[in-house]
């Protein structure tokens, strides 16, 4: 797969030529999910490795930039989880190629820790280009300590002029010493015209673009994912009467972190309502009529509880039936 080479949106790249203006060799690009982060952070690798860089960023031409596209350049290391390295078509080192082909083991969620240390090696080497070498870390939150502390000397003081973009969108959980050494830039949330504008641009037409803007609260790549996901606006605005009679509708349409995401937002919403202030996600014809605070309340301390464990189902079925369950009862009057 090669990196898109569409245009970055006109938020992002003002963000870009704004970075591309500032000092620093370690980026932090943080905020929620869903304002294009990898997007921004790839751009900025790219430009940083061109041979013939504008100011709004890379050429696009020279063979920095074409090696860039091909997922090939010899002066740039991802540090990736190997599922984010699969899905975004980034190739994985030899030797773990050869043990996911030989399904010895399942590709890893966290960035490894023998991922880290080949990066060590690698700002260690002498680059072959004349803009120095660049270390991309997506999603940088998944590093564990061990991870973390591998990476952390070299991110202090690079070898070289080794360039850092890593990204986040729960630094929380980043190690305060990562943290303190990048320069942090908080990505930026586009308005609601620029954004329809935008979404438009990219074939989501006006009337699903204007009930999933508002279902993702502000966050374009948002957007997109789910409507390659299969998302429609109509799913999204009849799923809070599903769940009140009991079917789990949109929930087996998403991945179980989305899942639990959007049960959040409806839960957020259920709240606003139940307290007089208006909803964010949802449209109110679209909510039951006068939602009790009790047990919204109690609903969203229970989904803040589930969240640490998403990602390790017992039984995804099962789980996704007890949650449709627990969204009927939240929904119920007092
Ligand atoms: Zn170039």
């Amino acid at each position: 797969m090669l990196e898109s080479t569409a245009p970055l949106a006109p938020w992002l790249q003002r963000q870009l030529r704004s970075l591309l203006m500032r000092q620093g060799h370690a980026w932090l690009l943080q905020g929620p999910s869903g304002l294009g982060q990898y997007e921004l952070a790839s751009a900025l690798a790219k430009a940083w490795l061109c041979a013939q860089p504008h100011d709004d960023g890379a050429c696009g031409l020279c063979p920095s930039c074409l090696g860039f596209d091909r997922h090939t350049h010899a002066d740039l290391c991802t540090l990736m989880p190997e599922t984010h390295s699969l899905s975004l078509g980034w190739p994985l080192d030899e030797k773990t190629q050869q043990e996911l082909d030989d399904k010895k083991r399942k590709p890893s969620k966290d960035i490894r820790v023998e991922a880290a240390r080949q990066m060590v090696a690698f700002s260690q080497t002498t680059h072959l280009g004349s803009r120095g070498q660049v270390v991309f870390i997506h999603p940088a939150d998944r590093m564990n300590a061990i991870t973390a502390n591998t990476l952390l000397k070299t991110l202090e003081e690079p070898p070289g002029d080794t360039r850092f973009v890593l990204t986040t969108d729960s630094v929380h959980q980043l190690l305060p010493t990562i943290r303190s050494r990048c320069q942090s830039h908080a990505m930026q949330v586009p308005d609601d015209a620029e954004a329809l504008a935008w979404l438009n641009v990219q074939g989501v037409p006006s009337e699903q673009a204007e009930v999933l803007w508002r279902a993702s609260g502000g966050r374009p790549n948002w957007v997109l994912d789910r409507v390659r996901d299969g998302l429609s606006a109509e799913q999204w605005s009849q799923w809070p009467r599903q769940l009140a009679r009991g079917q789990a509708g949109l929930l087996e349409l998403l991945s179980p972190t989305e899942g639990l995401a959007s049960l959040q937002k409806l839960c957020h919403d259920l709240l606003a309502l139940s307290l007089g202030a208006a909803p964010r996600f949802f449209q109110p014809q679209h909510l039951p009529k006068s939602p009790s605070p009790r047990r919204a309340a109690l609903w969203a301390a229970e989904l803040q509880a589930l969240v640490r464990h998403v990602e390790h189902p017992y039984n995804a079925g099962l789980q996704l039936q007890a949650w449709a369950v627990r969204a009927r009862l939240a929904m119920r009057p007092d």
